[in-house]
C-alpha cells in the first residue's frame, strides 16, 4: 500500500456499522470538470463537523464529466481522518479494465467500495444490452471484488495461457484484497419480491451493507425492510435522503430518479417566498422523516449531497447525539 507509514489504518463501513448504534454518513459529488476544486474541501470540512462517519463519492453520475472519485475519496481518508467509501461503476468499462481500476483502489488504500452499475447515459436506454467482457449488473461487479478479496484475479488470454486455453470463470492466484462492498437497494423498484431478489443476489455475491435511493417517506422502506427481514436478509441498509429545497429540484427527482415526492413537500415548496423559507421548509421535511425512519429501525442516515453541504450537516447534527 502506497501510504503504508503515514496514515491511520483504514476503516471498513462492516465495521462502523456494527459497532455504532447510528450512523451518519453523506454523498459527495466531484465538481464538474474544469471547475473550482476547492469547493470540496469546504463540502468535506463542513461534514466533518457533523461528525459524519463516512462520506461517501459519486462516480459519474448525474450526466455530466466529473473525474476525482478515487483522489478525493482518498483526501477524505488522509487529509480529514473520515472515513470514505468510493462509488464504483462498471456500465462503461471491460472487465480487465475493472480489474486495474480496483487494483488503482487497492494501491490508494480505499476499503469501501459501493459497487453499482451506474445510470444509462442520456438518451441511450438500450445501453446495457449485453456486451463481451462486460458486467450487465452491479451484481456481477460486485462478484469480481469479492473474487479479488479471494485472491483470485483474471486470467489473460495468450499471456497466462495459451490464447483459448483457459475458459472465462478461470481465475489466477494472487494476493487477496481486502475490501468491503457496499451497493445500491431500490425500495420504491416494482414489483418488491423482485427488488428485495436483486438485493439478495449481490449479498450472495459479498455485498455487506447496502444504501437505498433516495426515499421521501417511510413507508416504501418499511416494506422493503418486512420483505428483507422476511427472506432473512440481514445486512444493514441506509435509508438514502435527499433535501428538496425547491419545487422545480423536487419535481426533478420524480422525472429523472421514478423516486415518490409527497404532494404536501412540493406545494409547501412551491409555497415559499424565499430561498431560505425553501431550505427551512426541505430541512423541516427531512427531520421528521429521518425520525421515522431511525424509529423504524433504520441503522443510520445517509445525505445525498448536491451542493448545499451546510443544510446536510445542519440535519445530520440533529440527529449526532441520539
Ligand atoms: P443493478 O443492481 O445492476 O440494477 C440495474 C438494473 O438491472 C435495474 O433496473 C434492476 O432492476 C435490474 N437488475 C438488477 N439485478 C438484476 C438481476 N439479478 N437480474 C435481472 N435484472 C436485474 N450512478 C452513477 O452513475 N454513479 C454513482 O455514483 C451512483 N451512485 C449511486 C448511489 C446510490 C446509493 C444509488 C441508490 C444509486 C446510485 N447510482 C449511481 C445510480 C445507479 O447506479 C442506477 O440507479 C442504476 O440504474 C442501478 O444501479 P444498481 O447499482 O442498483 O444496478
Amino acid at each position: 500500500m502506497l501510504y503504508r507509514y503515514n496514515v491511520m489504518p483504514k476503516t471498513k463501513i462492516s465495521e462502523i456499522l456494527n459497532t455504532r448504534a447510528r450512523t451518519l454518513s453523506a454523498e459527495i459529488i466531484p465538481p464538474r470538470n474544469g471547475t473550482e476544486t476547492d469547493a470540496v474541501y469546504r463540502q468535506i470540512g463542513a461534514l466533518k463537523n457533523v461528525p459524519v462517519d463516512f462520506i461517501s463519492v459519486t462516480k459519474g453520475a448525474g450526466g455530466s464529466l466529473r473525474g476525482g472519485t478515487l483522489p478525493i475519496a482518498e483526501l477524505i481518508e488522509r487529509q480529514f481522518g473520515v472515513a470514505s467509501l468510493a462509488h464504483f461503476t462498471c456500465r462503461d468499462y471491460s472487465i480487465e479494465e475493472i480489474e486495474n481500476a480496483l487494483m488503482d483502489h487497492h494501491y490508494f488504500g480505499i476499503k469501501n467500495i459501493l459497487a453499482l452499475r451506474g445510470d444509462p447515459p442520456d438518451g441511450q436506454p438500450d445501453y446495457f444490452q449485453s456486451k463481451p467482457n462486460r458486467h450487465e449488473y452491479a451484481w456481477q461487479l460486485a462478484r469480481q471484488i469479492r473474487d479479488l478479496n479471494l485472491g483470485r484475479y483474471l486470467v489473460r488470454e495468450g499471456y497466462d495461457t495459451a490464447p483459448r486455453a483457459a475458459p472465462k470463470s478461470e481465475k489466477r492466484k494472487g494476493q487477496a484484497t481486502d475490501f468491503c462492498i457496499g451497493v445500491a437497494a431500490h425500495p420504491e423498484h416494482e414489483p418488491l419480491e423482485l427488488a428485495v431478489d436483486y438485493l439478495a443476489k449481490k449479498v450472495e455475491m459479498g455485498a455487506e451493507f447496502a444504501i437505498t435511493q433516495m426515499i421521501f417517506s417511510a413507508e416504501p422502506y418499511a416494506r422493503f425492510m418486512e420483505e428483507c427481514a422476511r427472506r432473512g436478509l440481514k445486512i444493514p441498509i441506509l435509508p438514502g435522503l435527499r433535501i428538496a429545497t425547491q419545487k422545480s429540484a423536487a419535481e426533478r427527482m420524480v422525472k429523472k430518479f421514478g423516486v415518490r415526492v409527497p404532494q404536501a413537500l412540493v406545494d409547501a415548496l412551491a409555497r415559499a417566498q424565499s430561498d431560505e423559507e425553501g431550505r427551512r421548509i426541505g430541512l423541516e421535511f427531512s427531520r421528521a422523516l429521518c425520525e421515522k425512519l431511525l424509529a423504524l429501525g433504520a441503522p443510520g442516515l445517509h445525505v445525498f449531497v448536491m451542493n448545499d453541504a451546510a443544510t446536510a450537516a445542519e440535519l445530520l447534527r440533529a440527529f449526532r447525539a441520539g
